[in-house]
């Protein structure tokens, strides 16, 4: 069972704690935890970023508020997915700033059933990191970094900390052994920010649940002129009233009128691609029997009509004339019957 992480807790405020609220508790909360102070609260201080990631972030707390409430176990596993992922590489970008590729990012893309049976071209917005503008991706202001040797392992980038008996890269300098005084005040050294992108991406006809959409070069900027990364949508069909996708048939609940199930006939019906079709209804048809049109489906899969038969709620004079008279008739065929039944005996 996935788990929502308190993150109100965290950061001990209320739920109803403004922005202001939140900014002021992270900024104590980060100065007594931050590594460079006290190195055996590096987890924490890693989970205080988090909760500040999310709560001071309007659509993201929006997003974790409704999940306290109603807590949607996919949903909540593909939140914490999203956050772990971008606290990661927060963190990593910052230990690790060697000329590598940029990382993959995985999300969610949310289709109708129109787009996923016809095929779309469709306008997507997600968060990357891309190089920061203030530096060009530097790191730090001005021509040249202004490096002072670090101070807590004493410029050889290592040093034993915690538990750890064998050294471990130093958390203050990320192992580098110095000190860059003059950090760009926008990434604060990471070289990339985290941004909102918009991209325009298409949608092959046919695109199922779970399909995953691969967009090269659309994950995260790299370092150091690498190649960015690789972004992977992973499709999920929204439900649609009309047409129940099971796997790869659609299912579709069919009203007909009683006298078009006694004598037969056909229907129009508009199927999933905008057009209309004829389904012809058997004489004789009976309630929650299927009419199956093959290939009409998801990558050959079928059509299946449920057929409901409408009984009328209320009827004009001429309806219930017309229906008391078959009402006689059928009672007459009735009697017949039983005369019969009476002679034979
Ligand atoms: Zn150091
Ligand atoms: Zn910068």
């Amino acid at each position: 069972m996935a788990k929502l992480k308190d993150y109100y807790a965290i950061l001990e405020v209320s739920k109803d704690a403004t922005q202001e609220q939140i900014k002021a508790a992270y900024r104590q909360l980060a100065k007594e935890y931050h590594p460079d102070i006290n190195r055996d609260y590096e987890d924490f201080f890693k989970e205080i970023n988090e909760a500040y990631n999310v709560l001071n972030d309007k659509e993201r707390r929006k997003e974790y508020d409704s999940l306290l409430i109603n807590p949607d176990e996919s949903k909540i596993r593909n939140f914490t997915e999203y956050i772990q992922e971008f606290i990661n590489s927060i963190f990593n970008g910052d230990k690790d700033q060697k000329p590598r590729k940029g990382e993959d990012i995985r999300i969610k893309l949310l289709l109708s059933i129109e787009e996923a049976y016809l095929g779309a071209s469709k306008e997507i917005e997600y968060e990357k990191w891309v190089p920061c503008p203030d530096c060009n991706a530097k790191g730090y202001a001005g021509a040249e970094p202004d490096k002072v040797k670090c101070e807590a392992c004493d410029g050889t980038g290592k040093r034993v900390s915690g538990i750890f008996s064998f050294p471990r890269p130093c958390s203050v300098c990320k192992g580098r052994g110095y000190i860059i005084k003059n950090l760009c005040s926008t990434c604060l050294g990471r070289k990339r920010i985290a941004k909102k992108s918009k991209l325009r991406i298409e949608v092959p006809p046919f695109t199922n649940d779970d399909d995953i959409l691969k967009v090269p070069g659309k994950g995260h900027y790299g370092f150091g002129n690498k190649e960015p990364g690789d972004l992977y949508l992973r499709v999920s069909i929204a439900p649609h009233e009309v047409y129940k996708k099971v796997g790869n048939d659609i299912y579709v609940e069919l009203s007909i009128s009683y006298p078009t199930a006694v004598l037969g006939g056909n229907i129009k019906f508009r199927w999933i691609d905008g057009k209309d079709m004829d389904i012809f209804i058997q004489p004789g048809a009976e309630c929650n029997s299927q009419k199956v049109m093959p290939g009409l489906g998801f990558n050959g899969g079928n059509a299946i009509f449920n057929l409901k038969i409408q009984i009328p709620k209320s009827l004009s004079k001429r309806q219930q004339k017309l229906i008391e008279e078959l009402k006689k008739l059928e009672e007459e065929n009735q009697d017949s019957i039983f005369s019969i039944v009476k002679k034979f005996f």
